[in-house]
């Protein structure tokens, strides 16, 4: 059976057809990448999610931020400052930092190991549709890099007031904003529907 993809950006449909090796299929009419082969993907996107999965508990783990003022210094987790900002009654933005920082993040790991994990081992997640539409859903909300830009901005007032000393759990966030951005870009979706398309 033949699966359809329409060009980004013109629309033309194309029937989608098995690549080679580190091939790209192409728009017929404007030259858009339709999609494109990428190598090793299951496994490649499965090691980017273990270590997302172990920076993520580090990055909850450990305090983010410690603030010197004299004598006293005060280390903030990131969960203890997202209820932080809650009790001081900044309640949205508490929610979306939850939401944007540690739920979708994990949620979006949680559904790549159930549906990728199976498949690495030849076999068929029973809910592979259902996970991966999810999964396209929750992708919007993962959006650690705009929660950094936050944290940086209040950073750079706070300095002038107390010692900043940043925690393991700030460097382990840095480096999890990277390697989800890897673990998304070396997911090959057409890969995954079409073992599902076949095995089903
Ligand atoms: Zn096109």
């Amino acid at each position: 059976m033949d699966s359809f993809i329409a060009c980004h950006e013109c629309d033309v449909v194309h029937s989608i057809k098995t690549l080679p090796e580190r091939g790209a299929a192409h728009c017929i009419r404007c030259g858009a990448v339709l999609y494109k082969h990428k190598p090793n993907s299951l496994e490649r996107t499965l090691a980017f999610a273990i270590a997302g999965l172990i920076l993520f508990i580090l990055a909850n783990s450990f305090p983010f931020l410690g603030l010197k003022i004299g004598a006293q210094v005060r280390e903030t987790t990131l969960i203890t400052g997202i209820h932080e900002l809650y009790v001081q009654g900044m309640h949205v933005i508490a929610i979306l930092v939850l939401m944007t920082t540690v739920l979708a993040p994990f949620i979006q790991m949680m559904c790549l190991f159930y549906v990728l994990l199976p498949l690495k081992f030849g076999r068929l997640p029973r809910r592979l549709p259902r996970v991966l539409r999810f999964l396209e859903h929750v992708l919007p909300w993962s959006m650690m890099e705009v929660f950094m830009v936050g944290i940086l901005v209040s950073v750079v007032k706070l300095a002038g007031m107390a010692k900043i000393i940043p925690g393991i759990s700030l460097y382990s966030f840095l480096a999890l904003i990277f390697v989800l951005a890897a673990m998304t870009a070396s997911l090959d979706g057409h890969l995954i529907w079409q073992k599902w398309e076949e095995h089903r």
